[in-house]
């Protein structure tokens, strides 16, 4: 199945819980616009490089197209599709005023030096310009793309229009605008929701065994703000290792030796962690621990029918995009297993930038604990609105989440006469 096959299958199943005729799901499913686009860049040797570049904004009935842009080398128009059509039901999964876009650009951004990656953040903004702005669709950034790339790709579209717009972006650095809490949003929103499901399960998080896969952005700021409130983090993992410690792991040590370009091997000589040789395992043994929560917060597709039968952990909160097949994803319904999907669970990131927005649009500025206090707000309300149509449905939370999503993308375009 491509990405955008797995998710189309995830709404259509909810499509069909809400009724929807023939030719709805047909004009729902389909992008409302793909832009595809030779762009040229600077080497560093000074040569021109062309490449390809994608923006899919998929829907926007519910207010301007949001997504981030993804530098990869593989990235393609199917990938942003599907990330595109995500994005919609997340926002609205939320209830943020947006719909739904992604960007993408086929490059290696480890193979290029920082001149190269300037030129082509510049070059992309120059392509997209007649597409993007505060009202119509607001990038931010993905894999691979930082603040600095979305400062650059501000500046040139700002130097284009010829006047400020600092809405036209989100996750951009402080200095122009962005929001306090933006980079640790994801994890903050993935333990909100989770700290609801808990509550609503009648559990204590305190002392709970967490396993995370992955320990870039995502994953080593879930693993910091989990352990602080009183989760036991007892495993961790890089695309080399498994760290696993069932005592409990300190993820503050790990991620100060991380920051210098450590990995978590290097990490386990320097820190000198007793029985070393029995605490390292594969990358792949994260996914077996005996746990009571699953974090995959690296790849896509991590979890499939090879080997969905040796998880142990009863909740699985998706901070990463699409870790789990639809396959997958049935059976562990099944075994009854709570997966908290990602559209729940790793909005908090784009309500932040909904906050980074309206701040921009107000030039009005919140500090952290504010920023904070209405992301608590904003995860509560959806988590609640996911669980009650979960029990009243019996439903998966994916289900769930996409029947709440989807149903408000249903309103807004029945409200717009998009079907006609
Ligand atoms: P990142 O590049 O910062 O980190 C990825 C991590 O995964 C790295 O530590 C890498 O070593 C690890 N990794 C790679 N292959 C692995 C493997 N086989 N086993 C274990 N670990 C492996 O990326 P990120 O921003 O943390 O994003 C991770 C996921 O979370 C992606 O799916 C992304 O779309 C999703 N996500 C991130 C955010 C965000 O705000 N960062 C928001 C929403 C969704």
């Amino acid at each position: 199945m491509t990405p955008f096959e797995q998710i189309r299958l995830h709404m259509r199943k909810a499509m069909q819980t809400l009724t929807f005729t023939e030719g709805e799901q047909r004009i729902f499913e389909t992008p409302e616009e793909s832009i595809e686009k030779e762009i040229t860049y600077t080497s560093a040797g000074g040569g021109s490089i062309t490449t390809r570049a994608y923006r899919i904004q998929f829907n926007s009935a519910r207010g301007p197209y949001k997504g981030g842009i993804r530098f990869h080398p593989d990235a393609n128009a199917e990938e942003v599709k599907a990330l595109a059509a995500a994005m919609a039901v997340k926002c609205a999964v939320v209830g943020v005023p947006f719909g739904g876009a992604k960007g993408g650009v086929m490059i290696d951004p480890k193979k290029m030096t920082p001149s190269e990656l300037e030129s082509v953040s510049r070059a992309y903004a120059r392509a997209f310009a007649p597409h993007i702005g505060v009202d119509r669709d607001i990038p931010a950034p993905d894999v691979y793309t930082t603040p600095q790339i979305m400062a650059y790709i501000l500046d040139e579209f700002e130097k284009i229009t010829g006047r400020s717009e600092p809405g036209v972006v989100t996750g951009k650095p402080l200095s122009l605008g962005g929001s306090h809490g933006r980079d640790t949003a994801t994890a903050q929103g993935g333990m909100y929701v989770l700290d609801a499901l808990l509550k609503r399960q009648k559990k204590v998080p305190q002392g709970m065994r967490v396993a995370i896969q992955g320990f870039g952005n995502a994953g080593s700021n879930i693993a910091r703000i989990l352990h602080d409130a009183g989760y036991r983090i007892t495993a961790i993992s890089d695309s080399k290792n498994t760290l696993c410690i069932p005592e409990g792991i300190n993820p503050h040590e790990i991620d100060a030796a991380k920051k210098e370009g450590m990995s978590i091997a290097d990490v386990v000589l320097q820190l000198q962690y007793e029985n070393a040789d029995n605490i390292l395992c594969s990358p792949e043994k994260v996914l077996s621990l005996e746990t009571d929560i699953l974090i995959p917060a690296a790849l896509d597709n991590q979890i499939h029918a090879g080997n969905v039968e040796e998880v142990r952990a009863s909740i699985i909160l998706e901070l990463a995009n699409n870790p789990i097949t639809p396959e997958a994803d049935g059976i562990l319904h099944a075994k009854g297993v709570v997966v908290i999907p990602d559209v729940l669970a790793n909005a908090g990131g784009v309500t932040v930038s909904y906050l980074e927005w309206v701040q921009n649009r107000q030039g009005y500025y919140l500090t952290k604990e504010e920023v904070f206090k209405r992301l608590l707000e904003i995860m509560d309300r959806a988590s609640g609105a996911v669980f009650d149509m979960a029990e009243s449905r019996k439903s998966s939370l994916r289900e769930a989440a996409y029947e709440v999503g989807i149903s408000r993308i249903h309103e807004a375009m029945k409200a717009r006469g998009r079907y006609q």
